[in-house]
């Protein structure tokens, strides 16, 4: 079934203190953020009615928003009942949130000193990320071409909307190739993360092995998984990983609030096996997040 065009659906959307009919949720062309990226945005899921770690997710908003020098024209406390709010309004069950705050259309050049900050909040009934049954076997991963920037070069701890710019680049190389998703490595060469989503190994010894995070977002579902596994007895350790270790791990999977816990088969001429481990960490990490039917 064709989906519906995001810009087509019904329903209301949460727009600079308004709620809006979701076809006036409409912005100028000539707009800051579209043209230069200045633009951060959320991708918070929800489960039986309820955002899972919504706090969290404000948080990060609003330090992405400071790092990209963008003062929020709205508190937290303000953002997170905006959030409950919407979902509560559309009657979301199981679905995705998207807030998104972006630099108006006063000043259009490089400099966006006057430019009002805009803040929007939608969200929408949403299944999986990863095709269901590919997610269940495991997907396939090429390498990417492209590689996260070095720390110095963009603000890598945030999740502004320049940043994906060679994750689309990636994620469409891979496609085309007949991938589902790609591996990025980071400006030295060490295995960093998925476009969308950070990666964890297991060894033959049933440790887990994940790179440290010191170039790309350490993702809310990363340090959630990694509290499940050490609450289970499994060892995490955080390293730099180079891309020819992959021969010694057994197991792959990726994590995400949309990838939740992904396994993965194989990446590029590495493959990987769906194990009893990966298999219950996804099963612990699915009661977690719907705590109401676990209850
Ligand atoms: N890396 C990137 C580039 C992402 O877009 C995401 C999704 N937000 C993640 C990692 C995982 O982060 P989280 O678990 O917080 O969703």
């Amino acid at each position: 079934m064709e989906s519906i065009p995001y810009d087509k659906r019904l329903g209301k959307i949460w727009f600079n203190g308004k709620t809006v009919d979701w076809a006036d949720a409409n912005i100028h062309i000539l707009n800051h953020g579209l043209h230069y990226a200045s633009c951060v945005f959320e991708g918070e899921r929800v489960y039986e009615g309820e955002i899972f770690k919504l706090e969290e997710h404000t948080n990060r908003l609003f330090y992405s928003a400071k790092r990209m020098g963008i003062t929020v024209p709205y508190t937290q406390s303000e953002i997170n009942d905006v959030c409950r709010n919407i979902v509560n309004i559309q009657k979301v069950q199981n679905g995705y949130v998207r807030p998104l705050i972006w630099r108006g259309s006063e000043m259009m050049a490089i400099s966006a000193q006057k430019n009002k900050i805009h803040v929007a909040v939608a969200t929408w009934e949403w299944g999986s990320y990863f095709d269901p049954k590919l997610k269940l076997n495991g997907i396939k991963l090429n390498i990417s071409k492209w590689r996260r920037p070095a720390p110095n070069t963009i603000p890598w701890d945030t999740k502004a909307s320049g940043l994906y710019m060679i994750c689309t680049l990636s994620k469409h190389e891979a496609e085309a190739q007949g991938y589902t998703d790609a591996l990025m490595l980071d400006h030295e060469g060490n295995i960093a993360e998925a476009t969308g989503a950070n990666v964890f190994f297991k060894n033959q010894s049933g440790e887990l092995h994940t790179p440290t995070p010191d170039s790309f977002l350490d993702g809310i579902t990363r340090r959630e998984v990694i509290k499940i596994a050490e609450s289970k007895g499994i060892k995490v350790i955080e390293r730099k990983i180079k891309l020819e270790e992959m021969k010694d791990f057994t197991g792959c999977f990726l994590t995400g609030t949309a990838a939740e816990i992904t396994p993965v088969s194989q990446i590029s001429d590495y493959d990987f096996k769906v194990c009893d481990v990966i298999t219950d960490l996804n099963k612990a990490y699915q009661s977690l997040v719907r705590k109401k039917s676990a209850a």
